[in-house]
């Protein structure tokens, strides 16, 4: 069996060197999105329970949260017609499309509510955008695929599930909400066998 999930665990490991190193957001945003552009670059790795749709809403799942929650990383599932309810985040995150788009209608902050730019963009296959508070921290992200699900890989300066976050109602109120995720296991990075028995192999 080859070790199929090592590009997760080399993102993982290199963005614990990061944290490791600094709490800078500007230079976690750099180094961030140049491991994520990384991970991101090849589609083979995800395990197909991680990147399964939901009937009834877009999905988040748990990849990884680091020991000290400096930092976790998430998969959303956006299958057709769904989208996420307009949102902030409260810490610093990147965003990048695995698999089909997705469309970002874009917020303003505006005497301390979130106000729609009337703009939208699109992000598709290997693009990547940041949020925070810094940056920029309000949007909605809604599915802008063909029938299948798209697929992006979430990068956050905290546990993002267990934050204390805010979104808009449907009648435009500001309500706190707290995402936690819709898997209970997370990929097991550390069956390393498949290197071990090629070593033993050629001995
Ligand atoms: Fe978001």
């Amino acid at each position: 069996m080859i070790d199929s999930i090592a590009p997760l665990r080399e993102f993982v490991l290199a963005m614990t060197e990061r944290v490791d190193a600094t709490d800078d957001e500007r230079r976690l945003f750099g180094e961030g999105r140049r491991h994520l552009a990384r991970l991101i670059s090849r589609d083979d790795w995800l395990p197909p329970a991680f990147a399964a749709p939901r009937a009834e809403r877009y999905a988040q799942y748990l990849l990884h949260s680091d020991t000290r929650e400096r930092f976790s990383i998430v998969s959303f599932v956006w299958g057709p017609g769904q989208r996420t309810p307009v949102h902030d985040h409260t810490v610093w995150g990147l965003v990048g499309v695995l698999r089909g788009a997705e469309r970002c209608e874009e917020y303003v902050l505006h005497e301390g509510r979130p106000v729609p730019t009337g703009r939208h963009h699109v992000m598709r296959q290997g693009d990547i955008e940041a949020v925070s508070p810094t940056v920029g921290d309000w949007h909605r992200v809604s599915h802008d695929w063909d029938e299948r699900a798209a697929v992006s890989i979430h990068l956050y300066g905290a546990n993002i599930g267990a934050v204390q976050r805010h979104r808009l109602d449907d009648a435009g109120a500001v309500l706190g909400f707290v995402s936690g995720y819709d898997s209970v296991v997370v990929p097991n990075l550390w069956d390393r066998s498949a290197a071990a028995r090629t070593r033993i192999g050629t001995c």
